[in-house]
């Protein structure tokens, strides 16, 4: 174990700065006072701040530790399934942190902001032409919060025709925050199952859609990371009914310059710029999961849309079927600006090239470990693969506790326990930005782990084994989670 990765090295415990305290230590030399002392006001004193006393160097050496407690995509191989938690250029970091853009306010005005009014129509239009849709909002702040403008521009599209309907149906391969989406809008959703092939069938569509449904929302590639095959024909029996076909877009990072999901079928999805396009993500955001719509939903999308005329940029409000405003302002601006700057940057060869790796890399993991862990569904993936833990059931050994063990040999687990039609799965998503150097290390890390499965279980119940702790009781920290440090 000493020559594995991430298990050297200092491991600083550190108390909270208050008991690092001591009293008189100060962050700086302040020069003698020559001014006359005033005496406040009592009341204007609060009697009870008891700030900690500290140098410079205590507070700097406080959270470079802490910093070094976390994981990120900076420090090593991320394969959580379904997160696309790959490495994004810090260029793009850099092009949002300049002071011309960061110093943007959103109150100064068309005429003072045409700079960033032009960034975010022209993305807007790159953005619809990824995907092949018409037009595109940026407000949604996530891809959940995109999902729900996308079942509400559903919804107001259905209350114009005059006839609301009541139900969507949602494969049980969806993301799990599709049916929360729905049931926001009022929509119960019914759910069809994928068939053993791992994708949904028109069939199974055909038995469920009716004209009280309101549309399905598809989630493509799927939660399999297997490409939905059948979705024209899916979207032409929801079509044939009067419904809408919502395209969860959060894996677009599969197919970019491959597929155009307004070519097959698809009248409204989102993006995760957060995933795709170049925002790291986790810990709570800012995020970013621009809506794409056809011509026909158009109409729909949040105000204030941006108008472009005579070369001037505006924003206008004047939108009487819009479902309203989704976020203050207009959104993330920081993140739109990664997005664009990343799409420039990568150009379109470029973004084709991001989806090629992608699936790649999945591909070659899924094949490597087959052997190793059981492969549920076995034929081509797109950028992840979902292993279960079946093969080691006879010796007792759980995905959980391979996770775990993941930790000892310095990279995060991949998703655990989802997508939930598989049991026990382990849902590996390298992404197109790890080399093949580290893939093979994770690879050969997962082979290490079923041997020791094999010939050590009891060390794998107790992993993690060299991390600062070991294994949390996970239920309790949900349940009783401990916010005050
Ligand atoms: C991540 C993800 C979402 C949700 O996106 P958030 O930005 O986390 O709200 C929805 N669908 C799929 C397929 C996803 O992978």
């Amino acid at each position: 174990m000493e020559n594995q990765i991430g298990t050297s090295g200092l491991i600083f415990n550190e108390p909270p700065l208050w008991e690092k305290s001591v009293p008189g230590r100060c962050g700086m030399s302040i020069p003698v006072n020559d001014v006359k002392r005033v005496k406040f006001d009592k009341g204007l004193i609060r009697d009870s701040v008891a700030l900690p006393e500290l140098s410079e160097l205590d507070v700097v050496r406080h959270y470079t530790r802490l910093s070094q407690w976390n994981f990120g995509v900076d420090s090593g191989m991320y394969p959580l399934g379904s997160c696309t938690m790959k490495y994004n250029p810090k260029t793009n970091d850099v092009q949002a942190s300049k002071q011309e853009i960061a110093n943007v306010h959103p109150l100064s005005g068309d005429d003072a902001s045409q700079g960033a009014l032009k960034l975010m129509y022209d993305l807007q239009i790159m953005l619809a032409e990824i995907t092949g849709m018409h037009s595109t909002t940026l407000q949604p702040a996530a891809g959940a919060h995109g999902e729900l403008a996308g079942m509400m521009i559903i919804h107001a599209f259905h209350e114009k025709n005059g006839r609301q309907r009541s139900k969507i149906i949602i494969p049980d391969t969806a993301h799990g925050t599709n049916p929360a989406s729905a049931t926001l809008c009022d929509y119960e959703s019914i759910k069809v199952s994928s068939n053993e092939q791992g994708v949904l069938t028109p069939e199974a569509v055909a038995e469920v859609m009716d004209e009280d449904t309101a549309g399905i929302m598809i989630t493509n590639p799927n939660t399999l990371g297997l490409f939905e095959e059948n979705i024209k024909k899916i979207a032409d029996i929801v079509h044939a009914k009067g419904g809408l076909v919502y395209g969860d877009g959060a894996n677009m990072n599969a197919v970019m310059g491959f597929v155009k999901p307004g070519e097959i079928g698809i009248d409204v999805m989102h993006l995760n710029l957060h995933k795709t396009f170049s925002t790291p993500h986790g810990g709570g955001g800012p995020g970013s999961g621009p809506v794409v719509v056809t011509k026909e939903l158009e109409p729909f999308l949040p105000f204030p849309v941006i108008t472009k005329q005579n070369n001037k940029y505006s924003l206008s409000e004047d939108r009487p079927d819009s479902i309203g405003r989704l976020h203050t302002f207009f959104g993330h601006f920081g993140v739109m600006v990664k997005a664009y700057a990343y799409i420039l940057s990568m150009g379109a060869e470029g973004l084709k090239n991001v989806s090629e790796y992608a699936v790649l890399n999945a591909n070659y993991i899924k094949e490597s470990l087959k052997g190793t862990l059981n492969l549920p569904y076995d034929r081509p993936c797109m950028h992840e693969c979902v292993f279960n833990d079946e093969k080691q059931a006879e010796f007792h050994i759980t995905t959980m506790d391979m996770a775990k063990r993941l930790l000892d040999f310095g990279f995060h687990p991949p998703t655990v326990y989802f997508p939930l039609v598989v049991e026990g799965a382990f849902m590996v998503e390298p992404t197109e930005t790890e080399s093949k150097q580290s893939i093979d290390e994770f690879i050969d890390a997962v082979k290490a782990i079923a041997k020791e499965a094999k010939e050590n279980p009891e060390l794998l119940h107790s992993a993690p084994i060299i991390t600062k702790v070991s294994r949390l009781d996970e239920v309790q920290a949900a349940r009783k989670p401990c916010l005050r440090g």
